[in-house]
């Protein structure tokens, strides 16, 4: 395929094919191009995927959508971050907050920086993240990243919603704004000598044809792995889960909304908390090589308590990895068909979204031969990779001691060379930059997120010099003038009620 399609046929009406049909009559509707959907009413969407990063915000900014007109349809809550409760038995490091940064942090991001160093080296000083945010602080007293008066510097935060309610709303303003949606199961694929897709057959439509597809059916990925045969790379070595159990619960006081995800470690994995308008979302994310679905269930059941009483569990399970090529001939794997490594800091929307934006951008520039399709694929899988590596972290500093899981996980020799890299690195008290920075594409996470993790759960050397005085007076000012800054917001609840009403 070397020219720009005429028409462009997505399969799948999930999250991933919603926002790449709505994505693509944005950009392209007007020049001619005919998008067009196909969503079988026989197989479900997967219904899970609740959480997300600033990312999302800059998907609706585009598409012209404002927050009053899509959060209230998908019962969704704002997102400060994410905790990480009792992934660390370490003193004082029994939690830690992973925070969206923004401008409002660059008074303190300095003296963190300057005290996790100095723990590094031995100096008994505060290196806690928690007290250096004012997005921590915001998630801390339960607030929304909306300042009361503006104009004021906005805190960086990402969203919670319910995916069905989302699938619904993109749908709506898709087909709107010109998607055709087509109703209907496909039951073939067939393709021309050179290997290009020529057209889907389908139950009630018969033949359809397009020029260029994208797959967005799922995790079987129906056109680019069961049609084209592409194998996807286990990451099973390096991350164990491959299973997740949801069970909701309902909001039990209105008035205070959390906006954080809590992702708690469980004995063989970790459970989400996903606080939306109308409910909690609530999943555990386990290894299968560790516990059945069966106790796995039994296990969450009896942490979530009473609430879950006869409310139905949804259990899931995929192979994790991804793709060698994402873009294969004239198909494009957009979203679970792509690969999925894990729930864990809630990035498949980013990588949904972030690779349409790359296909987007090469399409403008007409660019579709293979030197670009290469650079397309291994652009993906740099960013994919890089995302394993911050991911695996979590479970390599880890420092539990109830299961083989966490053992093992923390044990685990298999990880790239630049995880190893690095840990080395952070344990030699060495720039862990020149090693994250090398190649500057493959790296979604900044460094402060890096340094957040590894202080957060209390990877130092035991302290043998100091304390020094003007550190700690450093931490608790970050903390003291974060906390006030923090008071500027609007509480979440009294803000999600303005914007609902409005
Ligand atoms: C446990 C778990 C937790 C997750 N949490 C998060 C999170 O917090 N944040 C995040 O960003 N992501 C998360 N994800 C990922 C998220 O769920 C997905 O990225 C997202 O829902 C996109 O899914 P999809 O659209 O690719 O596939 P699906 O939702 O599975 O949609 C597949 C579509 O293909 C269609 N289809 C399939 N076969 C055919 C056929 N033969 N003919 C016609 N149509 C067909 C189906 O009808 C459906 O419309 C999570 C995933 C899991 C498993």
């Amino acid at each position: 395929m070397t020219s720009k399609p005429k028409k462009i046929l997505i399969v799948g009406g999930g999250t991933a094919g919603w926002m790449a049909a709505i994505h693509m009559q944005d950009a392209w509707g007007d020049k001619g191009i005919d998008i067009c959907l196909i969503e079988s009413p026989e197989i479900g969407i997967v219904g899970v995927g609740e959480g997300t990063t600033p990312l999302l915000r800059e998907f609706y900014a585009r598409l012209d959508i404002p927050e009053s007109e899509w959060m209230p349809p998908c019962n969704a809550t704002y997102k400060c971050g994410i905790s990480f409760p009792d992934w660390s038995t370490v003193e004082g490091c029994e939690t830690y907050f992973h925070p969206f940064f923004s401008d409002l942090d660059k008074a303190f991001i300095q003296h963190f920086w300057d005290n996790c160093n100095l723990r590094r080296s031995g100096y008994d000083v505060p290196a806690h993240p928690d007290d250096y945010f004012v997005t921590t602080a915001l998630a801390r007293q339960q607030r929304s990243p909306i300042p009361r008066h503006r104009p004021s510097t906005e805190s960086m935060y990402g969203y919670h919603f319910d995916a069905d309610l989302m699938g619904e709303f993109l749908r709506g303003k898709a087909t709107q704004r010109g998607v055709t949606l087509i109703q209907d199961t496909i039951t073939d694929v067939k393709f021309d000598h050179h290997g290009d897709i020529t057209h889907v057959e389908t139950k009630k439509n018969g033949k359809i044809k397009a020029d260029f597809f994208i797959d967005c059916s799922g995790f079987k990925g129906l056109l680019i792995r069961q049609a084209m045969g592409e194998k996807p790379i286990s990451t099973k070595d390096y991350m164990f889960n491959d299973s997740a159990v949801a069970i909701p619960t309902p909001i039990k006081d209105k008035d205070r909304i959390m906006s954080e995800t809590k992702s708690k470690a469980m004995k063989y994995g970790w459970v989400w908390h996903i606080p939306l308008r109308n409910r909690i979302g609530n999943g555990y994310v386990y290894s299968s090589d560790y516990i059945s679905p069966e106790e796995a269930e039994a296990e969450f059941r009896e942490y979530l308590g009473a609430d879950v009483e006869g409310v139905e569990a949804l259990h899931l399970h995929w192979n994790p990895g991804r793709l060698e090529h994402h873009w294969k001939n004239n198909c494009v794997a957009i979203g679970l068909s792509q690969g999925f490594l894990e729930p864990l800091e809630a990035l498949m929307i980013n990588i949904i979204q972030t690779s349409l934006e790359r296909f987007t951008d090469l399409f403008e520039r007409g660019e579709f031969t293979n030197k670009h399709q290469q650079e397309f694929n291994n652009g993906v899988n740099n960013f994919i990779d890089g995302i394993l590596d911050y991911l695996q972290m979590h479970y390599k500093l880890n420092t539990r001691d109830d299961t083989d899981y966490w053992r093992n996980a923390r044990d685990n020799p298999n990880m790239s060379s630049q995880l190893a890299r690095v840990l080395e690195a952070w344990d030699n008290n060495e720039s862990i930059d020149r090693v994250l920075f090398d190649n500057i594409d493959q790296q979604l996470y900044p460094r402060t997120s890096w340094y957040c993790m590894l202080a957060g759960m209390g990877r130092f050397p035991e302290p043998t010099k100091g304390p020094l005085r003007l550190p700690a007076r450093n931490q608790k000012r970050a903390r003291e003038a974060s906390d006030e800054q923090a008071e500027q917001f609007y509480p979440h609840a009294e803000y999600l009620n303005k914007l609902y009403g409005s």
